[in-house]
């Protein structure tokens, strides 16, 4: 783990994979991206990158198009396709969260998991580990590369392969929940679960393939609501702002 600061006034960590969904480059209800809704994300990251934490961001597409969208028998894109499309769907946020970054002074490279040479750079892992030893966030686009899972699972593989400390995600609710909060006013939000907890009661926080993931190398997860001002800030630095998902009876 490369820990950094361990005052209380500093960074919990060093390393930090931030998994934004497509949600957060649009207004609640809306697809397609919203500038200031980008711009939003990228303030509160630039904060948080202030305090020196490595900060890769790892961006969904879900605000374009996802690609389980196509799987109805009646549509004429094959799946596949259809998850190509969501992956560069995730290119497209990338370059919008680029520019609101570096409007903000921050310096920042933009890598995808599918070569596409004139419009950002691939994903090298070395290389990547490289710009966030020189401070630079770093903005991971094109998921695995793969069609068939999501930038969950992408997120997890990703947060394995940099040595990050923590996989955070940012959603539109408070962290995990027993059942739908927008739905059901009486769902309890939890502070903290094991990832048997959420495996075994099917919550819904990330793919069961990314938490299965982070088990298995015992990478804690923490969900927490990016709407609220600094909240990014917060969980970076290692506040307590949703839920914590780890290895029961460990402490991070
Ligand atoms: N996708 C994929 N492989 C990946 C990552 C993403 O095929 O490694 C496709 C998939 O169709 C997915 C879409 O890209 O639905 C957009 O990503 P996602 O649904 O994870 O976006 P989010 O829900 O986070 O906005």
């Amino acid at each position: 783990m490369s820990t950094s600061g361990n005052s209380s006034s500093g960074p919990r960590f060093g390393r930090v994979v931030l998994k934004i969904s497509g949600e957060g480059f649009t207004h609640p209800g809306e697809r397609g991206i919203a500038m200031d809704a980008v711009l939003h994300i990228a303030r509160q990251t630039s904060q948080a990158a202030k305090h020196g934490i490595q900060l890769a961001l790892v961006i969904g597409g879900g605000n374009i198009l996802r690609g389980a969208q196509f799987t109805s028998g009646n549509s004429s894109i094959h799946e596949a396709t259809a998850h190509y499309m969501g992956m560069l769907a995730t290119v497209m946020n990338g370059l919008a969260l680029q520019d609101a970054l570096e409007s903000l002074g921050c310096d920042t490279r933009l890598m995808s998991a599918i070569r596409m040479d004139g419009v950002a750079e691939p994903y090298i892992r070395r290389r990547a580990r490289r710009h966030l030893e020189k401070g630079r966030i770093i903005i991971l686009a094109a998921g695995t590369g793969s069609p068939f899972v999501t930038t969950d699972t992408a997120a997890a593989q990703r947060s394995l392969e940099l040595d990050a400390d923590i996989l955070i995600k940012a959603t539109r609710v408070d962290g995990v929940f027993s059942d739908d909060p927008e739905k059901n006013p009486h769902a309890v939000l939890y502070s903290q679960l094991s990832y048997e907890d959420v495996l075994r009661q099917n919550l819904r926080v990330m793919d069961t393939e990314a938490i299965a993931k982070c088990r298995q190398y015992e990478m804690p997860i923490m969900v927490f609501n990016f709407r609220k001002e600094g909240n990014i800030e917060k969980a970076v630095m290692g506040e307590r702002v949703g839920t914590l998902i780890q290895t029961a009876g460990k402490v991070v």
